[in-house]
């Protein structure tokens, strides 16, 4: 068999060697077994189910939520002349026709298909009327709540697996945690199933997050990174399409070949920038996540993110389109309390499902904690997808540890005590960049006028440097030792125990 898998990706795929997992789950599948792969996007899924369809008796249906991606896996499969149909909602009737008939004549090898049409009665009968080889689940987190792009009607899924209780089941997907694989699994009825779970870690990627409230600084430090990497891809997301045009704006002031690109956008402008963006007549893309989906440009030499996250699985999708040709390449997030506090009332309108709202609030907390980690941000990054890994000397904290050595605590204590005895001192008084401020000593203005600079710890840890005191506050927020409260001005807290 190993040969046949051999030979067919030679033939039909024009690959000659495997990335990693894939021979090994190719074989799983080939010989009848239930897989879940986890690969990181690039990874090659694909193929995983492509090579079986070609190689078992019957036909492969995958079960995809992406009609774009469906369309030019579509296209690529035909060109190559495999004999392959779709079946989704923005056909025709005659073309459902056209397919169904293919179908019922046991002609096609793949079948594509959307998953509010895999598990209607109709598309049930359909498929009695041929033989089917394999279903393949792709996007396979989309079905559990835990993942960060749920959609109820993957739940459903589970039905063809009823109706159809000998065909194999491969899932695919991308991002997935523990909780996450446990809930595919489940969800989709697995027999004993074998797990393969790729590593995460994309070495030729530096990670860096720093904190900036103040939006007008942020752009300035966005543009002077750009500035300083002329001639080479980025991509730079914004949280709103105001802020996509003034970056783009700003940017091309200084002469870059910077452009918008958002859902507010016509789709041919759209086309026409991604386009401009493969071919380098374009650099630099200002976006909002609408950017990106099934875009393989190799050599993205940077993302930058102008805005916190929702869930560390977009973060991770987004950063994931740097440096596809394995050169090195920088991931750069700013961030603020702020932030979090926008999309966490963004989510308040979004979700009436109080589960699904803390769910979701849960994972901007993650996203949040590896903000403020003082820990190794890609350790941090691949912890949460379950993956171990040593401190990894490519990321901002890994720099900062090895360069400065660490400073002799001051007379007056630990770093970290002072700041919580502080905190309990001040609770509620001073929003958190104000309390670094008062600790350091600074005569501003806001310590000035509330008479703090006689209070007994004004300026307790003026013998540290401000990053270190911003550090030591959000690790006791990360925490929870201290928490932010109030609307606009988040005052810095001590928590209740
Ligand atoms: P994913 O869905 O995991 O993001 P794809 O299946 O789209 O990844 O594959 C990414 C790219 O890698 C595609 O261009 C594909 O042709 C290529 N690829 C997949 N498997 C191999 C292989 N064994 N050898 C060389 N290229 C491969
Ligand atoms: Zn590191």
């Amino acid at each position: 068999m190993t040969q046949d898998i051999q030979k067919t990706l030679e033939a039909f795929f024009h690959h000659q060697t495997f990335r990693p997992n894939q021979e090994a789950i190719i074989s799983d599948v080939v010989a009848g077994r239930d897989v879940l792969a986890v690969m990181a996007t690039g990874g090659g899924k694909s193929l995983c189910y492509q090579l079986p369809a070609m190689m078992l008796e019957g036909m492969t249906v995958v079960i995809s939520p992406l009609i774009a991606l469906m369309k030019d896996q579509v296209d690529a499969l035909s060109a190559q002349g495999v004999r392959v149909g779709t079946l989704n909602s923005t056909q025709t009737y005659d073309e459902k026709l056209r397919v169904e008939r293919e179908i019922s004549s046991g002609s096609l090898r793949i079948l594509y298909v959307s998953p509010e049409r895999a598990v209607t009665p109709a598309f049930f009968q359909v498929l009695s009327r041929c033989r089917v080889a394999l279903f393949a689940v792709d996007e396979a987190h989309c079905i559990s709540m835990w993942g960060h792009q749920f959609r109820p009607e993957y739940r459903e899924i589970k039905v063809l697996r009823e109706k159809f209780p000998n065909v194999p089941v491969i899932a695919l997907t991308a991002t997935a945690t523990e909780r996450v694989r446990e809930d595919i699994v489940r969800e989709l009825g697995m027999k004993n199933p074998r797990e393969y779970v790729g590593s995460f870690n994309r070495k030729n990627l530096r990670y860096e997050a720093y904190e900036e409230s103040i939006g007008m600084v942020r752009i300035q430090r966005i543009v002077s990174y750009v500035v300083a990497n002329p001639n080479v891809s980025g991509i730079i997301y914004c949280f709103s399409r105001a802020s996509c045009e003034e970056i783009a704006e700003r940017l091309r002031r200084h002469h870059i070949l910077a452009s918008p690109y958002h859902a507010g956008m016509p789709t041919p402008e759209r086309n026409r920038i991604q386009e401009g963006f493969l071919n380098n007549t374009i650099r630099v893309i200002c976006a909002t996540v609408a950017f990106g989906m099934g875009i393989d440009k190799p050599d993205v030499r940077y993302v930058i993110h102008a805005h916190l996250p929702k869930d560390l699985e977009s973060y991770y999708q987004e950063t994931g389109r740097a440096g596809r040709d394995g050169k090195p390449s920088d991931c750069i997030l700013y961030y603020s309390s702020g932030d979090r506090a926008k999309i966490s009332s963004m989510l308040e309108r979004e979700f009436t499902d109080t589960q699904r709202l803390r769910i979701a609030k849960g994972k901007i907390a993650d996203m949040y904690s590896y903000c403020t980690t003082s820990g190794c941000r890609r350790k941090t990054l691949l912890s949460y997808f379950g993956e171990d890994i040593s401190p990894c000397k490519n990321c901002d904290i890994c720099d900062r540890s090895n360069t400065k050595p660490k400073k002799i605590a001051a007379p007056s204590g630990d770093l970290s005590k002072i700041v919580f005895d502080a905190a309990k001192d001040l609770s509620g008084q001073m929003t958190m960049s104000s309390f670094v401020s008062f600790l350091l000593g600074l005569d501003r203005a806001h310590t000035k006028s509330s008479g703090l600079t006689t209070h007994s710890f004004y300026g307790a840890a003026k013998d540290y440097d401000r990053a270190e005191v911003m550090g030591v506050v959000q690790d006791l927020v990360a925490s929870k030792k201290l928490f932010l409260k109030g609307k606009s001005v988040m005052k810095l807290c001590v928590a209740e125990k």
